[in-house]
């Protein structure tokens, strides 16, 4: 997902053809805030697993796993809290436009899917699966922040955490898709037989595990505003 933003930079910048590159600036200024807050939040995730795969050892500082776990607490943290890259993906990167950038987005996505169903193995038939779900989610809760951001503030941004996750994941899951079948083809030419077949498993299990949860998510977005505003400050 960063490369892919950091050749949106490039194209935006120096592609000869003006509309190219507006297009890219678009697709790149929406892609920063998945970069820095899904990239980072999943950094957290990763790296937790790490000490809980070695148990109390991983706890323990002279192991090393938990340095990393505590290092990774900081990227949340210091170039934009979570929060903040939330609250700009809401407000300007989506509300601004009125959700047109982030359906773009969900065009292009949906041109991956089509690549998907053109082909017969299980692995690119599952993944065609969870990204469909997930780019349906997507759109669903980019109508609701669109619809709401100036409306019913608090109801959009009360989920604009889960927002970004959704959107993080969506686009992160994107990229799999595109690695598996570029993976299958280089495994039908024989090319590095053992590499491609991880990439491949890799994206299903990202595509089973990770991609499967942004429906979930949707959820949490569209209908949970109510419980997050619920409490009033004397109910503390
Ligand atoms: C090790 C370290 C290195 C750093 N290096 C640099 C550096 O090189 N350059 C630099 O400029 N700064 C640096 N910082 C500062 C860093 O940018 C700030 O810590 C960061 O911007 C968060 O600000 P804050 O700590 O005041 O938290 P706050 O802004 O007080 O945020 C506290 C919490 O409230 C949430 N929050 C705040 N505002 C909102 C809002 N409007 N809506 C919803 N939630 C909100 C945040 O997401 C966060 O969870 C560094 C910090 C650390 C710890």
């Amino acid at each position: 997902m960063a490369s892919v933003a950091a050749a949106a930079y490039d194209a935006a910048h120096h592609h000869p053809d003006a509309e190219v590159r507006k297009q890219n600036a678009a697709f790149y200024e929406f892609l920063v805030p998945l970069v820095k807050g899904y990239s980072t939040e999943m950094s957290l995730e990763v790296t937790s697993l790490g000490v809980q795969v070695h148990g109390g050892m991983g706890f323990i500082e002279e192991t090393g796993a938990a340095q990393y776990y505590r290092d990774a607490k900081i990227l949340t943290i210091y170039e934009g809290t979570t929060a903040i890259q939330a609250n700009d993906l809401v407000g300007r990167k989506t509300a601004r436009d009125g959700g047109t950038g982030a359906k773009a987005i969900a065009a292009q996505i949906e041109k991956t899917e089509a690549d998907l169903a053109q082909r017969s193995s299980p692995n690119a038939k599952a993944v065609h699966q969870r990204l469909k779900a997930a780019r349906e989610a997507f759109v669903d809760v980019v109508e609701f922040i669109a619809a709401n951001t100036r409306a019913n503030p608090n109801a959009a941004f009360a989920g604009s955490v889960p927002y970004l996750m959704l959107a993080g994941n969506l686009v992160a899951g994107w990229q799999m898709a595109r690695a598996l079948m570029v993976a299958e083809d280089l495994l039908a030419q024989g090319t590095d037989a053992a590499f491609m077949q991880a990439k491949i498993t890799t994206a299903r299990f990202y595509a089973d595990h990770l991609l499967s949860r942004a429906p979930g998510v949707r959820i949490s977005v569209i209908e949970g505003a109510e419980s997050v505003n619920a409490l009033s400050f004397d109910m503390y």
